[in-house]
């Protein structure tokens, strides 16, 4: 798009115009893909014409991302774009403030198309959990398409946008990437401000980027990483170049596969696809050697302590008061207060309960403190591994294809199985990135690469070697 807008092929206000095409293409009816919860197609119109009129003036020294349109997860606030995490209780909130990666993105030349569907405060992996209805899977819409970030990875998978910004708080972009086949990073912790990202889990939570291919997803976190002093978490490291690289082959690189991730209960289609993956990067030139994460199993139950104990307490700021709806006719000040958080839906509530109650003065040693101890027992396996010479692990990035709506959603416990293999990379603070690997019965199947922090170059590379060796085709959209 970007060579095609350069060489004056195209205007930027035609890739609006199809972005638009597309999403009607998939919206509608009864089975429309539910992909946004909001969109500004004249907003975008109007920005299009402007990089139009920077391209035609000089398409060389022009922004990176000029004209190119983009969406964004609605947990990601921006001053133009209500912002209402998919919940009720920030329904018409609109931010007096842009969030910095939007601010980069829009200084990147970049035209934002809309808001995206989500699971309410990104709790959840299937987008059902959004107050404003479930995103269906474009490649079959009686599936879902992963979660939180259901609704930018499908209006990726869609064809509507070319890349979007997700959030990752245990999995969150690369499960809903690997559902709807397209590539999506988890940037270590601290490689992208959090400043406007609605707060769910703080020690975990980082904006990530979708694309429909390496180098689409790389470039969008190539343009919105790097120090904020607006957050103190965000680290002060230059950020190396990520799309388009130029090394060849995976010459000289050690690839660990951990036996955790090969359960004897995975998927036997996912596992198929997943050796494939790693026949094709020994052929390139890889190592490739079998290693071991002894502390995989403490994952689940650890992150499902610490991070309802963040969102706990990170949510306490929804009191009808300061954010959002108000609930009207109430007498007194918890009346207020009971109200307005009744607008929360039940897997909300559930975690604010499950992080209320392991926080409490009797339980918080034997809830929050031990999971705190596994959490790093997690992080050492991996250093260990690291250490050892691995410079990245392959894995599948979810144990099964895209599930049916409604599926899990009576269980919840089996709906946070569905992050079985991205949780531990996120309570470790790791880069991880999910890539097509290939299809069963029609169906996506993502591989997951993750690698020692700050290792997002040595992960895009691997990933586009890996990309361009298999040369998928794309799954049609239903
Ligand atoms: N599915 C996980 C959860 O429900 C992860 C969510 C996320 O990464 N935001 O917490």
């Amino acid at each position: 798009m970007s060579r095609a807008l350069r060489d004056g092929d195209l205007r930027a206000g035609d890739l609006v115009d199809s972005a638009e095409a597309a999403l009607s293409l998939v919206e509608g009816g009864a089975d429309g893909i539910n992909a946004f919860l909001s969109t500004d197609f004249e907003r975008a119109r109007q920005r299009a014409s402007e990089m139009d009129d920077e391209l035609r003036d000089d398409a060389e020294v022009s922004r990176p991302l000029a004209g190119i349109p983009v969406a964004l997860k609605d947990n990601i606030v921006t001053t133009d774009h209500f912002t209402t995490c998919g919940s009720r209780i920030l329904e018409g909130y609109r931010s007096p403030f842009d969030a910095t990666a939007v601010r980069r993105l829009r200084d990147a030349g970049a035209v934002i198309i809309g808001k995206t569907n989500m699971d309410e405060f990104a709790m959840g992996s299937s987008t059902e959990s959004s107050a404003y209805g479930p995103t269906r899977n474009p490649l079959d819409r009686q599936r879902v398409p992963g979660g939180s970030s259901g609704g930018s990875a499908a209006a990726v998978a869609a064809g509507i946008v070319p890349a979007a910004l997700g959030s990752e708080t245990g999995g969150s972009v690369r499960q809903p990437a690997a559902f709807c086949g397209v590539v999506g990073i988890k940037p270590t912790y601290g490689r992208v401000s959090r400043y406007g990202l609605v707060a769910f889990a703080s020690s975990l939570d980082q904006i990530g980027t979708l694309g429909r291919t390496v180098d689409d997803a790389a470039l969008l976190l190539e343009t919105i990483a790097g120090a904020d002093p607006y957050d103190a978490t965000c680290a002060h490291r230059p950020v190396p170049p990520l799309a388009h690289p130029t090394e060849q082959g995976l010459e000289g690189v050690t690839v660990g596969v951990p036996e955790e991730y090969f359960p004897d209960s995975l998927d036997a289609g996912v596992r198929a696809r997943c050796d494939e993956a790693r026949r094709v990067m020994e052929a390139l030139g890889a190592t490739v050697r079998e290693v071991s994460l002894p502390h995989t199993r403490f994952a689940i139950p650890a992150y499902y302590v610490i991070a309802p104990a963040e969102a706990s307490s990170n949510l306490a700021r929804f009191d009808g008061v300061r954010y959002g709806v108000r609930a009207r006719g109430v007498v007194t000040v918890d009346d207020l207060y009971e109200r307005s958080r009744a607008l929360f839906g039940p897997e909300v509530k559930r975690r604010i309960m499950l992080g209320t109650f392991t926080l409490s003065a009797g339980h918080h040693d034997a809830y929050y403190g031990r999971a705190r101890q596994a959490r790093s027992r997690i992080a050492a396996d991996f250093e260990k591994v690291f250490a050892g010479g691995v410079d990245l692990l392959l894995t599948p990035t979810a144990p099964t294809t895209p599930f049916r709506l409604g599926e899990r959603t009576a269980d919840p416990y089996e709906m946070y199985l569905a992050d079985v293999f991205t949780v531990a990379a996120s309570l470790s603070g790791l880069p991880a990135l999910s890539l097509p690997v290939g299809a069963v019965e029609g169906l996506p199947v993502g591989g997951q690469l993750i690698g020692p922090r700050w290792s997002e170059a040595t992960l895009v590379r691997a990933a586009r070697e890996v990309e361009s060796a298999l040369a998928l085709v794309p799954l049609t959209v239903a």
